[in-house]
Parts: C-alpha cells; structure tokens; sequence
C-alpha cells in the first residue's frame, strides 16, 4: 500500500545539495526524493561513473550546475549531450573531487566502494552535512576520517538502513546509558544454504536479494555477510563504542533496522518497511521529518518478526570483519580492498562464492597491520591488498 499523497512536506529553506554516485541505487532513490520536492533543494553537482544516458537524464530534469563522469572515455559524450543546457560538465577523478568540494550545504556520499573516500573527504573538508551511504570510505580509512570530520566540523548522517537506525534511537546526552547497540543482517539470500550448497551458487543467485533492491556489489556483500562485517566497523567509527559492544543478529524480516541497549534494561529500535527512501529522507531533512512515499508498515499484515544468532562457520566474512577491528591501523583497509577485487572476481566469473571470504582471509594473514598516518598509507595499503587479491582472484 502506497501512502496517498506522495507530496513531501516542505523544509524551511531549500538545500543546496550534491549527489555522488546519483545513478546508483542510493543514488536514484535521493534522486527520486529530490525531485518529489523540488521548492526545497537547489542541485549543485550529480556525478556518476560510466552511465552518461542516466546522468544525462537526471542532469536535464534536475539542472545541477555541474554533471561529472568518473570515466574520462565519456566525457565527450556527457558534453555533447548536454551542450546548451548551462550545465557544466567535467570528467575524471579529480572531477570528482571538484564536484564534493562545490558549494553545497549538503552531499550524499553514495560512490560505491573505496573510490568514494576522495570526494568523500573532500566534502567532509568543507564541514558540511555529509549524508554517508558510502560504508566502504570509513571501513578503509575510520579513524582519519573521524578525525577530520571532527577537525572541519562536518556533520555525519548515517544512510546505511542500521546505522540510521541507531542514530534515530541513541541518546547522545546519555552515552554511558548504551550497554551496546544491536545491528539487524536479513541474513541474505543464502541464510540457510549449507557451506557445500553456497560453493555453487553464481553471481545471480547471490545478487537477487531477498528484501532490499541494491547495487550489485553490496548485494554479494550481503550474501557473505561481510556486509554486516563491514557494517560492524562503520558502527564502531560512527558510534565510538568498541567491538564486543556491537551485536549482530539475524532478522530475516529486515523490519527492525537496529537497536541500542541501555543500562536499565530498555531496547530502543527503529523500524520501518525496507525502502532505503526512510533512512534517506530521515538524511535529507535532518534535523526536520519529511513525508517519505513509501509504503507504511503493517505489522498485523507481517504477523511474525524472528530473530537467530548469525552461523560464524557458515559467514566467516564476520569473524574477519571482527578480527579486523580489533587488529586496527591499516587491517580493515586489507579487509575492504581484498573484499572489493575479490567481489569482482566472483561477479565476473573468475572465482567461486566461497573463495571471496577465502581471499580476503589470505590476504589479512600476509599483509601486516600496521599504523594508519595519512591518507596516503592508507592508499598504498588499499594498493597492495588489490594487487595480491587480484593475483589470488586470477589462480596464481
Ligand atoms: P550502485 O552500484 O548501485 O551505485 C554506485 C554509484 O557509484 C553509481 O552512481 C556509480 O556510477 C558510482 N560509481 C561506481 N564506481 C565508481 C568509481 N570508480 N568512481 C566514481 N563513481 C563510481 O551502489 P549502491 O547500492 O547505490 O551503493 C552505494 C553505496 O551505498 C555503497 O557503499 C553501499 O555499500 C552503500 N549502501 C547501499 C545501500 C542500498 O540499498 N543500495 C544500502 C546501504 C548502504
Ligand atoms: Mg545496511
């Protein structure tokens, strides 16, 4: 059931807003929120990395001022098909990272992957609201990152479905009142398959996930679960509470977003249908509500919300994920950048289900952690963790 008025409540003043990563699934869906509201958000700059027709697209009915292409092969395609429209256009990394650095008072960091942490950091520079889908950016460089939030005095909304739901229901006036916080995993499609099954399943089983329409790349991250690996370390950055004091549980209904747990015993939880329209809308209008179109929860219709502990031998992307965190320094850099390749090698056909987990866990134990300085360590770790996964990704 959709709600009848699809027409979002106005914000008090219009924003000026900036979408990186706009033809991807967070992309379109901040996009389709934008344009329900037009009087309440100006464009600044749309980028996406090699789908001119959709940006394109999204560049006409939105009229941002500036339209990049990651890929330079496109940048005279982008140009010719926006030639008289006033819209600037522009190609390339660096494009990127002039595009987080314009004017805009708010920015959706939805880039996929560790080719967001540029322009991310370029905007969290600028100390404006930062609306953060890209997980993989704090995954790879957290504690730089939350230290230059801190030092510009940008503001972090969290949009991964958990962590909105955690900033929704924590009590910041009250931080020694959490006991720990609880992040909610559907479990993925491959919930009950047994290890035997799953070393045969392909990049199509993987991706067709069972309750959220995603990205490809997050969708097989959800399948091994290294989604909720990653996902405990984006909460450990946002939330500052350390490892045992982060919970994963399976909820394969993904109603409950997450919860905290307070010292009197209380749970607060957030829920909500899975549309990844609420936790973007709850981003577009903080600290204000705006009406969202998505279909509401009825929870009489649902009847049953279950819950089970996560099969650590079954995902062992979690176990990894948690040795990760508590190695530090430069171990969840290893951990994403082996995840990534690894995640293309199995969606391109160049390795199995199993091996992913199998590949990031290689490549923890040969690369040493070591302490975090810049932004440049974390590159070349970033660097060679790619190098030795795509070796091990092509059987050599
Ligand atoms: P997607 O693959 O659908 O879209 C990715 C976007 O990034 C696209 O616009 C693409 O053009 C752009 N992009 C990809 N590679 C790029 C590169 N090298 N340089 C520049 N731009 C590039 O992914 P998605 O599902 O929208 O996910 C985006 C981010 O949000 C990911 O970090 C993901 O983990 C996170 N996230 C997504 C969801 C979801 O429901 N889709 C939920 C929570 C968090
Ligand atoms: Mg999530």
């Amino acid at each position: 059931m959709e709600v009848a008025s699809t027409q979002l409540r106005p914000l008090a003043a219009p924003r000026r807003v900036t979408v990186l990563g706009s033809t991807g699934s967070i992309g379109c869906n901040t996009v389709d929120l934008i344009e329900r509201n037009p009087e309440a958000f100006e464009i600044e700059a749309l980028t996406a990395h090699q789908n001119v027709a959709l940006l394109v697209d999204q560049a006409r009915r939105l009229g941002p001022r500036l339209a990049v292409i990651a890929d330079e092969s496109r940048y005279g395609e982008l140009k010719e098909a926006l030639a008289g429209t006033g819209i600037d256009v522009a190609a390339g990394r660096e494009a990127l990272v002039e595009a987080a650095d314009r004017p805009a008072d708010w920015v959706m960091a939805a880039i996929v992957g560790a080719a967001g942490l540029a322009p991310t950091l370029a905007a969290v520079r600028r100390g404006v609201s930062i609306a953060l889908a890209n997980k993989e950016t704090l995954v790879c460089a957290g504690s730089l990152m939350v230290a230059e939030i801190a030092r510009h005095g940008a503001t972090v909304l969290p949009v991964d479905s958990e962590h909105n739901a955690i900033f929704q229901v924590l009590e910041t006036r009250h931080p020694d009142a959490v006991e720990r916080i609880v992040l909610t995993a559907s479990g993925g499609p491959f919930r009950d398959l047994s290890r035997k099954a799953m070393a045969d399943v392909t990049p199509d089983q993987a991706v067709a996930h069972p309750n959220w329409d995603m990205g490809a790349k997050i969708s097989v991250d959800s399948a091994t679960m290294m989604n909720k690996g990653l996902e405990l370390i984006e909460a450990h950055h946002l939330f500052g509470l350390p490892e045992p004091q982060i919970e994963i549980l399976v909820h394969p209904q993904s109603v409950v977003h997450s919860m905290v747990s307070y010292i009197d015993g209380s749970v607060l939880a957030q829920l909500g249908q899975p549309d990844m329209r609420t936790p973007i809308a709850y981003a577009l209008a903080w600290p204000a509500r705006m009406t969202a179109p998505v279909d509401r929860l009825d929870l009489a219709a649902i009847g049953q919300l279950t819950f089970e502990a996560p099969d650590p031998d079954r995902f062992p992307a979690l176990r990894l994920a948690r040795q990760a965190l508590c190695a530090g320094g430069s171990a969840p850099t290893i951990l994403n950048a082996a995840n990534e390749i690894a995640v293309q090698g199995f969606l391109s056909g160049r390795i199995g289900f199993l091996k992913i987990a199998e590949i990031v866990e290689q490549a923890l134990e040969a690369i040493p952690a070591a302490a975090l300085n810049s932004l440049d360590d974390v590159q070349q770790v970033d660097r060679e963790a790619r190098d030795l996964a795509s070796h091990l990704s092509n059987g050599s």
